[in-house]
């Protein structure tokens, strides 16, 4: 399978239904993609109106998250079982999902498993934290996890999933990771899935990078070989950074700047060392 570019916004828990309902119809005027996937992950609430408004657009709408069992006691939670028809994506093992609610692999990998046979694509979310990163561990740890999130698929379906190379420290920190970098560790995930289901599957699956891009550094990303489009938290509510992006995806338009990755790289390590 020819692989695309794919541009997903995750409006996180921010706007309201109404405000949601607003940009997005901004957007729909707006966004003109040929051949990338724009999709817009806005709050659950929001799902149900959402996918309404972007029905003859070149937009889908995602969820972002999605509860394993298809119905039952689970207070809060929204199935895949009933986002099917709504949602085209939906992203599982968010690292704030792993961090705040204490989502470990087998969970992400059978929220997985429930999109697909949901017909929804999975975005498995995968990231070393900063003291990973600092103990050289980021290979390791984006192994593990990748492996474990996606046990629970069969090599046909891993095909036709996304996977999200989101390294912790860079979201929502304004920390962007240098895209060579972020190119080598799609690399490395791209080589595991070939090891673990063999060439086809690899070079099918779609790859993306997240971590405080905005439409200055998008480009960068973009250009790389293993890199089939970003995963956009911050930037993605702001109308004008989300439609540059999905334009720069579609090779439309320059960037405003020419300056690639110029926000902060990786946070400095805290000096633990007591002054005298
Ligand atoms: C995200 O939420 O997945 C994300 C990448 O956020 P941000 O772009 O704000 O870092």
């Amino acid at each position: 399978m020819k692989r695309h570019k794919i541009i997903v916004g995750n409006w996180k828990m921010n706007l309201t239904v109404p405000e949601s309902t607003l940009l997005l119809e901004r957007l729909v005027k707006t966004i003109k993609a040929e051949k990338t996937e724009v999709v817009v992950c806005p709050t659950s609430l929001a799902i149900y109106s959402a996918q309404e408004i972007v029905r003859t657009a070149d937009i889908k709408i995602g969820a972002q998250d999605a509860h394993f069992e298809d119905s039952g006691a689970f207070t809060g939670e929204v199935s895949a079982h009933q986002l099917k028809g709504f949602v085209s994506h939906s992203i599982v093992g968010h690292s704030e999902r792993r961090k705040y609610f204490g989502e470990g692999d087998k969970v992400v990998a059978k929220k997985a498993a429930a999109c697909v046979r949901h017909n929804i694509t999975p975005i498995v979310c995968v990231g070393e934290t900063l003291h990973e990163k600092q103990d050289d561990l980021t290979k390791l740890v984006v192994a593990g996890q990748l492996e474990a999130s996606l046990a629970d698929l069969t090599g046909d379906e891993i095909a036709k999933a996304v996977v999200a190379y989101e390294p912790v420290w860079a979201i929502g920190t304004g920390h962007v990771c240098d895209s060579k970098v972020a190119n080598g560790v799609a690399k490395n995930i791209r080589n595991l899935i070939k090891v673990l289901h063999g060439a086809k599957v690899a070079d099918s699956v779609h790859i993306l990078y997240g971590g405080s891009v905005d439409e200055l550094s998008a480009e960068s990303f973009l250009k790389e070989a293993e890199i089939d489009g970003l995963l956009i938290g911050g930037s993605s509510l702001d109308f004008q950074k989300f439609t540059e992006i999905v334009n720069l995806a579609e090779g439309r338009v320059e960037p405003k700047s020419k300056k690639s990755n110029t926000k902060k790289s990786v946070p400095k390590p805290k000096n633990t060392k007591k002054k005298k």
